[in-house]
Parts: structure tokens; C-alpha cells; sequence
């Protein structure tokens, strides 16, 4: 006999609902929900998130080696927990708790990663825990706090079909984030929107589109200023939001006198004559929202980018009303909520400062711990830069593959190589698990119960199908186990709904939620009251923060730019058919069948120069290391620039990245890297060596 059970799509940031039919102990298929922001509909990833559950490289049962030169071996719980309790204590005593690192996870759950960040403050007591927001939206969440007050999309995904104007700028929406590039197109195609897509690539929606205002990789600031400065030269600006709702409007105004568009041509490859016709239609907009992703965040500009966005947000009055807003689209399921529950060095839950006494003691009392840290803990890639300086010494990875999702990856290899101990928490056995001491098998999305938040912070529920394959279990659970053997007893939870209630009393933005009230579509944060409906829009009746806050912010060039040596500008992204570093998607037949290697988007006047043709296999070179890809000779990619999906182990583009910071926010420079290229029959030995990460920097 079969069942269905209603859960979420585990892949992005949509939060498309999803059923599962369950045969036998085994989902065989899935179809859409009908209720939801999805439709009655899914992408292709979403068509096929049942394919990788029942894969027989899923790990079952912990494993451990004693050190790295051996093989693993499987090991009971007891066994496994009782190794990492050991060496955790070990650290503890011999180089106290800022020698320990913790990695949170965007595909886990909100009740995983609020156990996560709990182990890691009132356990071990250090703030050194973070997760892969650190590599797409940290930006996000320091400008948009900046600038409003709160780091989140601002408006619905509903919202988008109420748009008279939608500015696109850095999301390749219809391959990142599908079932909103379906409502964009639904949007003007029905509606009679006008689309403005800004992005260095001629991505599908270009098609759909009224203009295409094709930047240089990098300049995203200039561009944003400079429509700024048409708007406010030509008087278009809303005088009577600006005075009512914001502050330090006068002096943003006066520092754009270099944004004007004919002197930004020579920056952005952008003809003035787009930029001024840019800013009148959405100035001119009763309602214009603006979408953006990584193609703004992922910078180390990123935080001057979205700030530049706010501003011209707030300028033009397209604050707080449906069909405006500022909309960052987020990568992961569940991204938005490792944030929300405390997955970051600054902010225990609810984004309360890590660093103000007040909430300390609030947490202390709460938890019941004298263990909390006084500062706030190190970001990701700084993580990175401590393990291998031998700063710090053990770590805890949950559900992330930071050996291909971080920049500069065969310097996080060698980082991982120098670390005393690691623990990775996964369904598989990642390319970050092959240095692990201990794995540890968690369970899938289909195997718990539990929360995810969505990127338009809509907290929906997932529902357990299936028992975990073999002795694998939910992480909040393993996690909780560990921490009983710490000696600690406030994580003893019995169920995902215990650990929920749990948060939801500590987290103000989610106070008002409870595993009942969230049934069907569930809630959108802030909902602080158990009669709250929950907050579809927020800055309505004013900016989080008081009055919104204009913030000057200039141009710098990329930290990296072509050269005689890398003539090339490498921008790195996905596609719609593999889902970021490819743990779960690589194993899906469907996809698979789809897109099996990587690739590199080829400008055709840079492949004549080179000699390259379509299909061909070509390696990249950056100053950090080489990849081979099979070249797409394509118009999608200027001349001058190269493309290239990150998803790939065996062509990891984020060997050719740069770990160059953001100061704000420390999110890496991942957009912008120097490259050259040739075909792969001229590469030499040495350089083969480097791509596999053989030769010392
Ligand atoms: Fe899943 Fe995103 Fe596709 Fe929806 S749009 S089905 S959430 S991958």
C-alpha cells in the first residue's frame, strides 16, 4: 500500500512544496502540492529530489580512522561519540575553546542547526561557527541591516505579479531559482511588467526582456550609482518618502557627481544611453521591485552593491508596498534559517548580538550555561586561514563541502590537511569527508521531521517519510547525544517539534510559531505572537531600524583584473541542472542524464583567437591552480569573459577563485577571478600536477 507524505523540495531558496509517495519503505516518486508558492508546479530538480535518497553510497553508519593515513572503518555511535568526546576534551583542556570550529549546514534543518550553534556556545563555548551564507548572502545580511534595519527579502514572492517595473540584476533567476523565473515571466508576459535585466551574461530572461544592460563582471556599484545620479538629476526622486521615512538622502545626492552615465561607460561597458533609460523606467514605475543573488552579493564589494540597490530603493519610494522591494533570492532551502537560528559568529537566534551583555545573560539563563563567549567567533573563510596557520585545531562539519564550495579550494584542501581533527556530519561521503577522522551519517530530508525557512522567510514544515537508512539520525539528535556525553543536559530533546518549541521561545522573530501553527503554508518572519499572522511584507508602516538609512558608497575595481598574463574574466555560477557542489544531484540519474560534466561558456571571437571549438577540452588557469572543462562556444558570455558551474569535483571551479574578502561582510570575491585558457593538449605536466593540487604555492 502506498502514502503520501507533504514535504519541501530540499534543493533552493523557493520553497516549493512537494509530496512523497512511499511504496514499501521507499519513495518511488513525487509530485507537486497544489498549495503553496510553487503552484502546482517544479523544476526539474525539484521533479527529481527523490532520486538520491535511496542511494547506495549513503552513509548508514559512523565511520572513524585513527589518523589520515588509514582507512575508515564503521563504528557504532557509541563508538564514534565516545572518539569525539575524547579528542574534544583534549582540545578543550590543552588549547581552550577558540581552538574549535563548527560549520552549520543551508540543507539542513532549522532544529539541526539550532543545535548545532547551541553545542557549539554553551558546550564548547566558543562563537567560531558559521555556515555557506558566509558564501552568498553575508552581504545581504550586512547592507540590507545597514540600510532598513533587517537582512532579508523584504517582500513576498507573490508580491513579484504586483511589479509594474522588475530591475533584475545578478540572478540568473529561471536556472537559480526556476519557479520564480516563472513567475518573472508570468509577470510581464501577462501582466504587462517591464523587464530591466542587468547581468554580464545574456541569460534566458534577456529574452523577456525590455533592456539588457550588459556590465562588466564587477562594476555592479557604478552601474547602481550611476542610475541614481540620472534619477535624481532629472528631479524623479520620491521627496516625500525620502523626508517622511529616511535619513542622509542630501549627502548620498551629493556624492554621486562621478555616476554620471557618459563617464561610466568607460567602467561598465554600459552605453549612458541605457543607463538614463534604466533609471527612467524604474523611477518611473508606480511599483518597481528589484530581485538580485549572487551576481551582487558574491563580491567583495557585495555589501557596497546592495547598499547602492537600498538607496535607490528608498529614493524612488519602492519600500514597503507589494510589487516593490528590495528581494535577495537565497541559494539554499534553507539558508535563511541556519541565519535565523544562530548559525553565525555575530548573532545568537533571531539575530541578537553575540557581543551584547544583556543577550548573553538572557542565553546563559536560558540555556543554563556559564560557558557563552564575550566575542563574537570567526567567519568562514577566516576558519580557513586559522586551521592553516594552526590557529585553531578541530572542527565540526555539518552538511557543507567547503573543498568545492569555498574559493581557492586547494588551499582549503591543504588548511583541511593540517587540522587535528575533523568531524563531517553528512548523507555521503563528501570530498570534505575524505579528511575527516569521524563521519557521521545524518539523515536526509525524507527521513525527519523538521523546519525549513524559505527565502521569502516562510517557515514550512518537512515531514519524516521514511526511517533514516540504516543507523543514520537526524543531526539535532546525534548532536543532542554528544552533548549529554559532554556532561550537558539542556539538549536531551525527544522530538524535532521539542527542539522547534525550544526555538521559537528564544527567537523573537519566530515566537509565535509552533509545529501546529505552521501546518499547510506555514509562516512568514517577524511573527512574535501566538495570534500573529505572521509578516508577508515587511518595512510597511515604517523601517525596521526607525528611518532608513542612506549610505554613500564608491566603485573600487575588482581586486583582480585581466592582464597580459590572464586575459580572461572568470565568473562562476550553476546550472539549472545540478544543485550547488553536487552531493545529492550528482546522484540522480534524471539530472545526471542532463548535465554529467563541467563546462566553460566560451566568447566565439575569444575561441577563434585561441583556436578553440565547440566540445572541445580546454584548461583554465588562475594564478591559484588549472581545471579542464569542455568548452560552450556562446553569445551568452561577452568577449573577454569565461563562465564556469562550480558543481564538479573533478573541475572544481573554485580552484581558479580568489579568497580575497569582503571587509563588511567576509563573503569571498567569487565572481570576478583572472584567467587565461588553452586547448588542454598544450597544458604541460607541471600544470597538470597544479590542477590536482600536487605542487606547493
Ligand atoms: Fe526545488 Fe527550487 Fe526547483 Fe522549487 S524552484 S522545485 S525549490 S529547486
Amino acid at each position: 500500500m502506498w502514502r503520501d507524505v507533504e514535504t519541501l523540495c530540499p534543493f533552493c531558496g523557493v520553497g516549493c512544496r512537494i509530496v512523497l509517495r512511499v511504496y514499501d519503505e521507499k519513495v518511488e516518486a513525487l509530485y507537486p502540492s497544489e498549495e503553496g508558492v510553487n503552484e502546482g508546479k517544479l523544476c526539474i530538480k525539484g521533479w527529481s529530489a527523490h532520486e538520491f535518497i535511496h542511494h547506495p553510497e549513503r552513509l548508514s553508519r559512523p565511520l572513524l580512522r585513527e589518523d589520515r593515513s588509514r582507512e575508515f572503518r564503521e563504528v557504532s555511535w557509541d563508538e564514534a561519540l565516545a572518539v569525539i568526546k575524547c579528542r574534544l576534551e583534549a582540545v578543550l583542556e590543552n588549547n581552550g575553546p577558540d581552538a574549535v570550529n563548527f560549520l552549520g549546514s543551508a540543507k539542513c534543518t532549522n532544529e539541526d542547526n539550532y543545535a548545532l550553534q547551541k553545542f557549539a556556545r554553551a558546550v564548547v563555548g566558543t562563537s567560531h561557527i558559521d555556515h555557506c551564507a558566509r558564501l552568498c548572502h553575508a552581504s545581504t545580511v550586512t547592507g540590507l541591516s545597514m540600510s532598513f534595519g533587517s537582512g532579508a527579502m523584504t517582500n513576498s514572492i507573490d508580491d513579484i505579479e504586483d511589479a509594474n517595473v522588475i530591475l533584475l540584476i545578478g540572478s540568473n533567476t529561471s536556472e537559480q531559482h526556476p519557479l520564480i523565473g516563472r513567475r518573472i515571466i508570468k509577470t510581464v508576459k501577462e501582466k504587462g511588467a517591464a523587464l530591466i535585466v542587468a547581468d554580464p551574461r545574456r541569460i534566458d530572461l534577456v529574452e523577456v526582456s525590455r533592456l539588457h544592460l550588459r556590465h562588466r563582471p564587477g562594476t555592479d556599484t557604478a552601474l547602481i550609482n550611476g542610475i541614481l545620479h540620472v534619477i535624481i538629476q532629472e528631479g524623479r526622486e520620491d521627496r516625500k518618502f525620502i523626508e517622511e521615512n529616511t535619513k542622509g538622502f542630501e549627502a548620498v545626492a551629493k556624492s554621486l557627481g562621478d555616476y554620471a552615465p557618459e563617464h561610466l561607460e568607460a567602467i561598465t561597458g554600459v552605453p549612458s544611453r541605457q543607463i538614463v533609460e534604466a533609471a527612467r523606467m524604474y523611477a518611473g514605475a508606480e511599483k518597481a521591485s528589484i530581485i538580485y543573488a549572487m551576481g551582487i552579493t558574491q563580491h567583495v564589494s557585495g555589501t557596497d552593491n546592495v547598499v547602492a540597490l537600498a538607496n535607490l530603493s528608498m529614493a524612488t519610494g519602492n519600500v514597503g508596498r507589494k510589487g516593490t522591494g528590495i528581494n535577495p533570492l537565497r541559494g539554499q532551502n534553507n539558508v535563511q534559517g541556519a541565519c535565523d537560528v544562530g548559525v553565525l559568529p555575530d548573532f545568537f537566534p533571531g539575530y541578537q548580538s553575540a557581543e551584547d551583555p544583556d543577550v548573553r545573560d538572557y542565553f546563559s539563563k536560558s540555556w543554563n550555561t556559564d560557558r557563552l563567549p564575550e566575542k563574537n567567533g570567526l567567519t568562514l573563510c577566516e576558519m580557513t586561514e586559522a586551521i592553516f596557520e594552526k590557529r585553531t585545531r578541530w572542527m565540526y562539519i555539518m552538511g557543507e563541502n567547503p573543498t568545492l564550495s569555498d574559493p581557492d579550494s586547494v588551499h582549503v584542501r591543504r588548511a583541511l590537511e593540517n587540522i587535528d581533527f575533523l568531524v563531517v556530519h553528512d548523507i555521503f561521503l563528501t570530498e570534505t569527508a575524505a579528511f575527516a577522522n569521524v563521519v557521521l551519517p545524518g539523515a536526509s530530508y525524507a527521513e525527519k521531521d523538521g523546519t525549513f525557512t524559505s527565502t521569502e522567510r516562510r517557515v514550512q514544515r518537512i515531514r519524516k517519510a521514511l526511517e533514516p537508512v540504516g543507523e543514520a539520525r537526524p543531526e539535532w539528535k546525534a548532536i543532542g547525544d554528544l552533548a549529554g556525553r559532554m556532561g550537558y543536559e539542556e539538549m536531551e530533546w525527544q522530538s524535532a517539534r521539542e527542539v522547534f518549541s525550544e526555538i521559537a521561545g528564544v527567537t523573537p522573530i519566530y515566537r509565535g510559531m509552533s509545529y501546529e501553527r505552521l501546518e499547510g503554508t506555514g509562516i512568514q518572519w517577524p511573527c512574535p505572537g501566538v495570534n500573529h499572522p505572521g509578516t508577508p511584507l515587511l518595512h510597511s508602516g515604517g523601517f525596521a531600524r526607525g528611518k532608513g538609512c542612506f549610505i554613500s558608497v564608491h566603485y573600487n575595481p575588482p581586486p583582480e583584473v585581466s592582464d597580459d598574463d590572464y586575459p580572461l574574466i572568470l565568473m562562476t555560477g550553476r546550472s539549472l541542472f545540478q544543485f550547488h557542489t553536487g552531493t545529492m544531484t550528482r546522484r540522480s540519474p534524471t539530472l545526471q542524464g542532463q548535465l554529467d560534466e563541467a563546462y566553460a561558456e566560451v566568447n566565439p571571437g575569444d575561441a577563434k583567437t585561441l583556436g578553440i571549438t565547440d566540445g572541445m577540452k580546454i584548461a583554465v588557469e588562475s594564478r591559484r591552480g588549472i581545471i579542464r572543462v569542455a568548452a560552450r562556444i556562446t553569445e551568452r558570455v561577452s568577449p573577454g569573459t569565461v563562465f564556469i558551474p562550480f558543481h564538479f569535483a573533478e573541475a572544481a571551479a573554485n580552484i581558479l577563485t580568489l579568497r580575497t574578502l569582503d571587509p563588511k561582510s567576509k563573503i569571498p570575491e567569487l565572481k570576478v577571478s583572472a584567467v587565461k585558457m588553452k586547448r588542454e593538449e598544450l597544458t604541460t605536466l607541471n600544470e597538470i600536477k597544479k590542477s590536482n593540487g600536487e605542487m606547493k604555492e
